[in-house]
């Protein structure tokens, strides 16, 4: 026998029942960000390798290890996209908008990632993500962050915390850098081996390892927070003094680093306790030199994203599609005729599905699986006579109208 074709390993369908919530996260995403007047973009899920590398930099798990890359037919070395930031920029400076204002953007769609797949954790998997071009903040951070807690709030999701950071900035991180790596490497014999590998090539990843042995080395692992140069610590100041306004809730939390090497400042995540490891639905923060880091000028920036996947866990099992009506047609004399009718339900605006003709019984027995509120049935009186008999299932009232009448029961009872 041929062997089964299924989905590639980590990559799932979305059935009805999946895309129906992802709709749900991507409706109150576009409700929100709408009010806070970003516009939609649509990227491309191809890109140059090139980009990732000089971006999310070659000593994150992402460059490393995780994405799907190909040398295309004519030579050309081409990648899935495993995030959508760096993309972002490209397109920011390939359109010349670097003076032309603000940009606040928001996207969804794929993102790839060759990780070991869990619960939560895809190799392909949908990201909403929001950019900002051009504003430095501290102000516009926290309206950012406000504006991740407004959808939340929009998604009626409760029981989720905000924790934030600052990563400081190229002038003061480096020293904090050497003072980490100094007190890392003092304990490096009792570190795993991933952090003892990001000591010399990603020092700050080693404060996120979820591996709780490194995690008891580290309670007294020297904060960025504690050695921020003036206008970070001014900035960070700032943000906090915006959340309060704003009246957002947060936590402080020094672990939270980003794998990605183009962060600065501003760091936080979106945690849930009820997805266990995966419980990060969002995360971002400030990037401030990666526009000019791909040949742009210096352009602050500042973004998020987050796994619909992750949210649409959360989120409470919704309906599938239920007909209005069921059509029923009884005796082949009817069938253009009731058709006919189908298609004027559904151009009224009723849901309709029509039960495909045969037998009453068998028409009936699939109104009934499909849930419809009323079945609308047509026989050769009904036709002669211009009218038509319409059942309300859950009550069994059946009344004989004409099919105006009828568009006004359904519509009165929906
Ligand atoms: P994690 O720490 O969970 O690996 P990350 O730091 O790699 O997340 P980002 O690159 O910041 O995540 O992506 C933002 C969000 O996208 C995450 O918070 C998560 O909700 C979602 N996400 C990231 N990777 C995956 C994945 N492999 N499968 C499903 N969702 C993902
Ligand atoms: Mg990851």
């Amino acid at each position: 026998m041929a062997k089964k074709l299924q989905t590639v390993r980590g990559i799932h369908d979305g059935l009805p029942a999946d895309v129906a919530r992802w709709r749900r996260v991507e409706h109150a995403a576009k409700a929100v960000f709408s009010r806070y007047a970003f516009d939609e973009v649509r990227l491309p899920l191809l890109e140059p390798t090139e980009l990732f590398v000089r971006s999310i930099g070659e000593a994150t798990d992402i460059v490393s290890k995780e994405m799907y890359c190909f040398e295309d037919q004519g030579g050309d070395h081409i990648c899935l996209r495993p995030e959508g930031t760096a993309g972002s920029v490209r397109a920011y400076l390939q359109a010349g908008l670097t003076r032309a204002g603000v940009q606040r953007w928001y996207y969804a769609g794929p993102m790839f990632r060759r990780e070991r797949p869990q619960k939560g954790r895809l190799r392909q998997f949908q990201q909403i993500g929001v950019e900002m071009f051009g504003v430095a903040g501290p102000l516009e951070d926290a309206e950012i962050l406000a504006m991740a807690r407004d959808f939340l709030a929009e998604l009626g999701l409760k029981n989720i915390r905000m924790e934030l950071n600052s990563l400081g900035c190229p002038a003061c991180r480096p020293a904090y850098k050497d003072r980490l790596v100094e007190y890392l490497t003092e304990r490096a014999a009792r570190l795993c081996e991933t952090c003892n590998d990001r000591i010399s090539k990603n020092p700050m990843r080693v404060l996120d390892c979820k591996v709780e042995s490194c995690q008891a080395q580290l309670t007294d692992a020297p904060e960025m927070v504690h050695h921020l140069c003036d206008d970070c610590d001014i900035h960070f100041t700032g943000v906090k003094e915006g959340l309060d306004a704003l009246n957002v809730d947060y936590q402080l939390n020094p672990r939270i680093v980003r794998g990605l090497d183009y962060y600065n400042r501003t760091a936080f995540e979106i945690i849930t306790d009820q997805l266990g490891a995966q419980g990060t639905v969002i995360a971002g923060g400030r990037y401030d030199g990666l526009v000019e880091e791909l040949g742009g000028p210096a352009t602050p920036a500042i973004g998020f994203a987050m796994g619909i996947e992750r949210l649409a866990m959360l989120l409470p099992d919704e309906q599938g599609a239920v007909p209005d009506v069921a059509v029923v047609a009884l005796g082949d004399s009817v069938k253009g005729y009731v058709l006919k009718l189908a298609a004027e339900l559904r151009s009224r605006g009723l849901a309709t599905v029509h039960c495909g003709g045969g037998s009453a019984k068998r028409q009936f027995k699939m109104a009934d699986r499909e849930g419809a509120r009323f079945v609308l049935v047509v026989g050769d009186d009904e036709m002669n006579r211009g009218v038509v008999t319409l059942k309300q299932m859950d009550t069994g009232e059946q009344h004989t109208l004409t099919l105006d009448a009828a568009v006004e029961l359904i519509a009165q009872k929906t």
